[in-house]
């Protein structure tokens, strides 16, 4: 069975005493209340040593937000997949669409990168979605298929294990403009369909699929309730523990 999984990207928001602030806030709720999912926090790289010292490992998984293309070296103000690792996170998110517009990480960059926090034994969550134009040309499916296929159609099954897919169509992160749950579940059981074609049926049923994009307490549940749709890959509402345990509690 494939896991559910909420996780939180915190972005470049809070301070680092903020960040522990909320990660032990955030602790002393699930550890009262148990999740009925995996639960992940991605924070700033500088954050994360810090929070791993305030979370049961147990209860919340830790996640950085990038990693770099390159293992060590010359490379001023980057940050190794194997430096993230030795953080205690076990986690990093790839590919958000922040990073693919801002940063210009092409699909050749993700995949230095995921093979590297793969060398690093971190799991992937790995984003991929289409921008407004791109679906309102109809395009989204063709353009997810080749996100996928730039990035990651060279792992092995065995390797492919470790990744967690985040569908977020752009043109609903951070707008409050959520995809409805049949246009999620739709490009789920797509994206399903072309894992299955590339690694296998089992690979494609064990893979859990996220969704993101102004994921809320309030939409949470008609979402995950969809059958290819495996939890959340959650931003604004990832800062306040109220809102994210109540997606969270969807799973309930
Ligand atoms: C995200 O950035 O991954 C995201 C889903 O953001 P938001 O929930 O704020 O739309």
């Amino acid at each position: 069975m494939r896991k559910k999984i909420v996780a939180g990207n915190w972005k470049m928001n809070l301070n680092l005493q903020d960040g522990i602030a909320l990660a032990k806030d955030l602790n002393t709720a699930l550890t009262a209340d148990k999740p009925n999912c995996d639960v992940v926090i991605c924070t700033p790289f500088i954050h994360l040593a810090s929070v791993a010292n305030e979370i049961d490992s147990n209860i919340i998984g830790l996640g950085a937000e990038n990693c770099a293309d390159k293992s060590s070296g010359a490379y001023t103000g980057e940050v190794s997949a194997e430096m993230v690792k030795s953080t205690g996170a076990q986690y990093v998110i790839l590919g958000h669409s922040e990073r693919r517009a801002y940063y210009n990480e092409t699909p050749e960059i993700l995949k230095e990168k995921i093979n590297l926090a793969l060398a690093n034994g971190l799991k992937v969550i790995f984003c991929i979605g289409e921008v407004l134009e791109e679906r309102e040309s109809g395009k989204q499916s063709e353009v997810v298929k080749s996100q996928l296929e730039g990035s990651l159609f060279d792992l092995s099954v065995e390797e492919f294990k470790n990744i967690i897919l985040a569908y977020e169509p752009v043109w609903a992160i951070g707008t409050g403009k959520t995809a409805s749950a049949e246009q999620a579940e739709e490009m789920h059981a797509f994206i399903r369909s072309a894992i299955a074609e590339k690694f296998g049926n089992e690979a494609a049923e064990n893979v859990s699929i996220l969704y993101g994009g102004s994921c809320k307490p309030s939409n949470a549940k008609e979402i995950f309730a969809k059958a290819n749709v495996d939890g959340g890959l959650i931003g604004g509402a990832a800062l306040k523990v109220a809102d994210f345990k109540g997606i969270i509690d969807a799973w309930k």
